[in-house]
């Protein structure tokens, strides 16, 4: 081995190749080649943690830029994460470590199967324990942990868009002896608390009794899901919210557990089972009408004479595979005009809501030139649709911002599915 004042610099004397013995300086122009290594201490820590292995097989195609929305709107994806780990990254304490919406958009195309799902968990779960989280994160982590939502409102509260309203709705939480329910309705954090969320509960509890569905809700014994807080790296507080969601779910006979949230459907249908020890007879609510779409068309009297587009939620669509049920709705809503928008189904683009995105748009705007959603309504407007519909929890409000800071207020409306159909059915003779 020569000597040499590079301290990195390695030069063997000779190699054989083919047989043939080459000299030491048989790969040298004039100078001796400087060769660089890098700290890959971050990488080392982060494929060794359960889940984050595959980081490993990236082999820098970049089928996944292309498909990354927060690459779209910035510089970002599992490619190009990799290669600033392997020059030198700490991925524990950098922005990229947050900007992962976990839309698995990346995952459906990588053909090594990097999968961020296990990656950006397992790695968050790291900064969660060293105290290394977003600020925006913190709050609403302490928030769930406190109040069990993510608003920090009382559970109390939660069925507070019950008062002054008048359809009837058992709340089980309320009763002494309760009769069995067909379906156990989850309302969810967005449905309770927020206010469009609001007008989408009571519009799904108005369908639901039309068309005659026994369902209770579990009122203020029901707490946040924790999927986006397991997303985030906090594993303890969802094995929490799972044992205290699981034990009210078998506090009540009933047939089906149905969700508003594709969030929540995830979590009961995935990650619930291995804490709580039981599968659940699970749909979201759109999988629900969807059996039923006949009775439904025949009371939607009301036409809605609009130019309609869908935005599959991530957590419902790609995470779960549910593509239909919400196109089966749509589509029998009278004189409705449906368009899909560029990217749809499993190519659907993300909203930014999921894995934590929901808390984080300061952290993307000092990141992105736009938010995902501005992105998404900019898509719409651009297929020429008027109304911009929605089934998550999260969308609306997202969505509702999005259109606003676009300028595209008037020329574009956000609605639940949900809202479409009560409008249909509801009594009156104006159209939309
Ligand atoms: S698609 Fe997979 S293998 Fe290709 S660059 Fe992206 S993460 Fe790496
Ligand atoms: S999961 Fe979605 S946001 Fe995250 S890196 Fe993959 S494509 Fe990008």
């Amino acid at each position: 081995m020569s000597e040499h004042k590079y301290e990195k610099f390695v030069q063997k004397d000779n190699v054989v190749v083919d047989g043939v013995d080459l000299s030491g300086e048989w790969n040298k122009m004039y100078e001796p080649r400087e060769i660089l290594t890098y700290d890959i201490d971050g990488l080392e820590k982060l494929r060794e943690l359960p889940g984050a292995k595959s980081i490993n097989a990236c082999y820098q195609c970049a089928q996944c830029i292309g498909v990354c929305p927060v690459d779209n709107v910035g510089s970002y994806g599992p490619r190009k994460i990799f290669r600033k780990l392997q020059t030198g990254m700490d991925f524990f304490d950098h922005d990229d470590l947050w900007l992962c919406t976990t839309c698995s958009n990346c995952l459906r195309v990588c053909p090594k199967e990097v999968d961020m799902i296990q990656i950006i968990p397992a790695a968050r779960e790291q900064a969660v324990l060293n105290g290394n989280v977003p600020g925006e994160i913190q709050d609403m982590l302490q928030n769930v942990a406190e109040y069990g939502n993510p608003m920090g409102e009382s559970a109390r509260k939660r069925v507070g868009w019950l008062r002054k309203f008048e359809e009837p709705v058992r709340d089980l939480s309320k009763e002494t002896d309760p009769e069995p329910v067909d379906v156990l309705w989850y309302v969810s954090d967005y449905f309770s608390y927020h206010n469009r969320g609001n007008d989408a509960a009571k519009a799904t509890v108005r369908v639901f009794n039309r068309l005659g569905i026994d369902f209770g809700i579990l009122g203020k014994e029901e707490k946040c899901d924790g999927d986006s807080q397991r997303l985030v790296g906090e594993s303890g507080l969802f094995e929490e919210l799972a044992e205290h969601n699981g034990i009210q779910f078998d506090k009540y006979e009933h047939n089906k557990l149905v969700v508003s949230d594709p969030h929540a459907y995830n979590a009961f249908k995935n990650f619930y089972p291995a804490v709580t020890g039981k599968e659940y007879n699970l749909q979201h609510y759109t999988q629900l009408l969807e059996e039923r779409v006949d009775d439904l068309a025949k009371l939607m009297k009301r036409p809605f004479p609009k130019k309609v587009t869908f935005h599959d939620p991530c957590y419902l669509g790609r995470h779960n595979g549910e593509y239909n049920a919400p196109r089966t709705l749509l589509n029998a809503v009278p004189e409705i005009e449906y368009m899909e928008m560029y990217r749809n189904k499993e190519q659907a683009y993300c909203c930014g809501g999921g894995g934590g995105g929901m808390w984080l748009d300061g952290l993307m705007a000092d990141n992105s030139a736009e938010r995902l959603s501005e992105n998404r309504v900019k898509e719409a407007v651009e297929v020429g649709a008027e109304i911009l519909a929605v089934c998550c929890p999260y969308e609306v409000s997202r969505f509702e911002d999005a259109v606003k800071s676009t300028n595209n207020d008037g020329k574009l409306l956000v609605m639940d599915i949900i809202e479409i159909l009560d409008y249909c059915m509801s009594e009156g003779e104006d159209t939309a």
